[in-house]
């Protein structure tokens, strides 16, 4: 029987996981069964190969149309082919780190929640679908994908098309030849919109005005909006996406949708009709209130997915959780990795270092 015990669970094994085993490996610590002078950590991870998210993402977002994927730490990736799929890149890639630095993930391994033990050994406990952990510390890096985020709307529950989200989307040739109204100002919104446009009649509805950008995202810039979703998190508050802080960058290909009509937002509709959407006099053009639909697509973006830590009662008023880098401020136990201004891949890589960092320091490691 193995023994469960160890220094450190990490909670999945996407970009922000794999960083944090990494350095886990790099200070000494090892995956049980395996020799260890430092300490042990497990790398836990519920989707059924590697890749973190990226694995389920939609065949259609190849590794060009991905903004800007990250290296992992200690693996330079090699430039390939810009057409294939992120899905399918990205999980070769990170099937190779895990290999090479010997991670030995377990997946695939549901966390179902963490709780504090209370004993003077400050010990927690990871249940699992496949029996539990018992751990001094916990690096959750479990991303956003699998929290979905639907807003509410009037007459939502009356619609007789068809209702998805991103999250569920596989190819813009499921929706030929209907009209779709997408919902969200965010670059998936964007990205499939464009798609959906070549073979379907399109409305897009935003609630706030797309915030287009010509400024080139450099690294000052990258700061600044990484340091004003750090203040958020800070503060207690939900943290929001980078692209909310940093608006859209007017490509070439989005100037071309502008001018085609395609990426021309109307307000966020006021209601759902059976079949359609529509607003309230007033709001839009008279003539223009009602506007038939056979699909709605909500491109409305993702939440952190730490329902599995609900045990440790670390929100805040604010809806977020108090933080102060990677450490959840009232628990130094648990770091949060890929949260708030470290949800991109190169903020994931950074978090990981500094969550080892302060678990060295936390545990004498
Ligand atoms: P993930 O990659 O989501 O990995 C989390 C892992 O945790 C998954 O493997 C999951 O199976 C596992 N997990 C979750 N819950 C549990 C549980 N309870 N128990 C066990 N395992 C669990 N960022 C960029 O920098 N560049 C981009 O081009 C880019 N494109 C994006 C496109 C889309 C559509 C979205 C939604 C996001 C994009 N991002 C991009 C942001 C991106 O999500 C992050 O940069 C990064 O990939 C997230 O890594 P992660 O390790 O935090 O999470």
């Amino acid at each position: 029987m193995e023994l469960r015990r160890v220094d450190v669970v990490v909670i999945g094994a996407g970009q922000a996981g794999l960083s944090t085993g990494y350095h886990l490996q790099r200070v000494g610590l090892r995956p049980p069964g395996t020799p260890t002078a430092t300490g042990r950590f497990v790398v836990l991870d519920d989707s059924p190969g590697p890749g973190g998210a990226w694995q389920h993402r939609w065949p259609s977002l190849t590794m060009a149309h991905a903004h800007a994927i990250h290296d992992l730490p200690g693996l330079p990736r090699l430039v390939g082919d810009p057409d294939e799929p992120a899905s399918v890149g990205v999980a070769r890639y990170f099937a190779e780190h895990e290999e090479l630095f010997g991670l030995e993930v377990r997946r695939p391994v549901r966390v179902r929640s963490v709780r504090d033990l209370g004993g003077r050994d400050g010990l927690l406990a990871v249940e699992t679908d496949d029996g539990e952990w018992l751990t001094r510390a916990v690096v959750n890096a479990t991303g956003t994908w699998q929290k979905p985020f639907w807003p509410a709307y009037p007459g939502q529950q009356s619609f007789r098309g068809r209702q998805l989200h991103t999250h569920d989307f596989r190819s813009a040739a499921e929706l030929a030849g209907a009209h779709v109204v997408v919902v969200g100002a965010g670059t998936s919104g964007v990205q499939l919109l464009l798609q959906i446009a070549e073979v379907a009649t399109t409305t897009w509805v935003t609630r706030r005005p797309p915030q287009w950008t010509r400024r080139p995202f450099d690294p000052e810039w990258g700061r600044d909006v990484v340091a004003r979703v750090d203040a958020r998190t800070r503060a207690g508050l939900v943290p929001l996406s980078v692209v909310a802080e940093t608006g859209l960058p007017l490509t070439p290909e989005y100037q071309a949708g502008i001018e085609a009509g395609v990426l021309v937002a109307r307000p966020m509709f006021d209601r759902i009709v059976p079949d359609g959407v529509e607003w309230l006099t007033g709001r839009v053009p008279t003539g223009d209130e009602h506007v038939p639909a056979d699909v709605i697509l909500w491109a409305t973006g993702f939440r952190p997915a730490l329902d599995h830590l609900a045990p440790l009662h670390l929100r805040a008023p604010g809806g977020g959780i108090v933080m102060r880098g990677t450490e959840v401020a009232a628990d130094p136990r648990i770091q949060l990795v890929g949260y708030g201004p470290s949800a991109s891949t190169i903020g994931a890589n950074r978090a990981g270092r500094e969550a080892v960092r302060n678990l060295r320091r936390l545990l004498g490691l």
